[in-house]
């Protein structure tokens, strides 16, 4: 055996140890509140992203038919030999208007837009300035961005922020990147108080949205749009990033949304911009009439908050830890990770698919079962998997 297989097979060992080793289950038709996995049947889904319950939605599944037929299956190029199709400027167009910004530009996905955006907006003397929290995808970005100084601060402490931005002075540009809804612990990031700061320290602020956006805000514009923040100009956020892969019709894909200047900088200069694929025509397509669906049904915002609040309030009933905020993550406070894991099986058992995340995800203790509501839930679905909750309650 190889020194490498070797040390695959250890590592995958030690896993299985200490039981977070990851099996995929196979679902075998579409997402939706209800779903069919291989060897098990018909599930619940509470650990989807489809906030808006669009994935499978008739008029975004034929949106998407539709681009197929008329584009083809791809472009074959990237965006700018010759893989810029009019469904691009179309989906790009009604991003910058629902985001009220100047312009946007699309990625095959939210990790792409992260990794297309910070490294090519930082250079040598430069600062990156990351929430403790951020998603991956901003930590893979920000060590990209290497000849840039990277620092870390708390999370949420704007207060030592200030402090980490006011030692990077020296640097020409300095970029504060945070999430906006933060996917573990379903909390907000403090934007009204993190423009500010950014203000007073001259400094960018990069907030990705991808867990806020279609559902935060009272047109599910997100977090910025909660916060009674502008789309663009001095008093909001200066660049969002999103992902298409989650309420906005769950496919894939995300973009960048901002000043008209940056968008036109990371046509010329964003890496997978220019070495990568650009969108695939049936994506952009379902994106766009997603996008459609949300502005027409804004109800389905409202009704996704009134889902949260019914299994919210129904977990804290039956005695449960859970975390409070304005998303629609709700955390299950757990403590161990065997136990967290343990009882993401039992849930399953029943028919309830919520996953367990321990540790390395999260801190060892602050083990957790995390539920994800969607607007195409029904009052129904959140009782039985209530129902659930109660009855592993003596072993939670
Ligand atoms: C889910 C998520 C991503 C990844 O989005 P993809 O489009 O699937 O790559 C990036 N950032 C944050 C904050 C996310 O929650």
């Amino acid at each position: 055996m190889t020194a490498l297989q070797r040390r695959l097979r250890k590592t995958l060992t030690e896993l299985r140890a200490a039981g977070t080793h990851k099996t995929l289950r196979h679902l075998t038709g579409p997402t939706g509140p209800v779903t069919r996995i291989e060897g098990l049947g018909e599930v619940l889904v509470f650990c989807s992203n489809n906030y808006l319950g669009l994935a499978n939605h008739p008029a975004v599944v034929e949106a998407g038919m539709e681009g197929l037929r008329r584009y083809g299956a791809g472009t074959a190029s990237v965006r700018f030999i010759c893989g810029t199709f009019e469904c691009h400027r179309e989906l790009e167009h009604r991003l910058a208007q629902f985001l009220g910004t100047e312009a946007a530009l699309t990625y095959v996905s939210c990790w792409n837009a992260n990794e297309g955006l910070l490294p090519s907006l930082l250079q040598e003397g430069d600062a990156i300035v990351s929430d403790e929290l951020n998603h991956a995808s901003i930590i893979d970005a920000g060590r990209l961005s290497r000849p840039a100084t990277r620092r870390v601060f708390p999370h949420g402490d704007v207060a030592a922020l200030e402090t980490v931005l006011g030692e990077l002075d020296a640097a020409p540009v300095r970029l504060v990147v945070t999430d906006g809804v933060f996917s573990m612990e379903g909390d907000l990031a403090p934007l009204p108080e993190l423009v500010a700061a950014c203000r007073r320290h001259a400094a960018t602020l990069v907030v990705d949205d991808s867990h806020g956006v279609g559902v935060l805000g009272a047109h599910g514009r997100g977090t910025p749009e909660h916060f009674h923040l502008p789309g663009h100009g001095p008093d909001g956020v200066d660049i969002l990033t999103g992902t298409l892969g989650k309420a906005l019709g769950g496919a894939a894909g995300g973009y960048v949304a901002g000043p008209a200047a940056v968008i036109d900088y990371l046509i010329q200069r964003s890496r997978p911009q220019l070495f990568s694929n650009a969108l695939p025509p049936t994506v952009a397509c379902s994106a766009a009439k997603a996008l459609d669906i949300l502005e027409h049904e804004p109800e389905r915002v409202a009704q996704l908050h009134a889902n949260t609040d019914r299994m919210r309030h129904g977990l804290r009933r039956l005695g449960y830890q859970v975390l409070d905020s304005p998303s629609a993550i709700v955390p299950i406070m757990i403590g161990a990770s065997a136990r967290a894991i343990r009882l993401s099986e039992q849930l399953l058992d029943r028919g309830i698919f919520v996953v367990g995340f321990g540790f390395p995800v999260v801190p060892e203790g602050a083990a957790r079962l995390r539920v994800q509501l969607s607007a195409a839930h029904t009052d129904q679905h959140i009782d039985t998997a209530l129902d659930a909750f109660e009855a592993l309650r003596a072993d939670a």
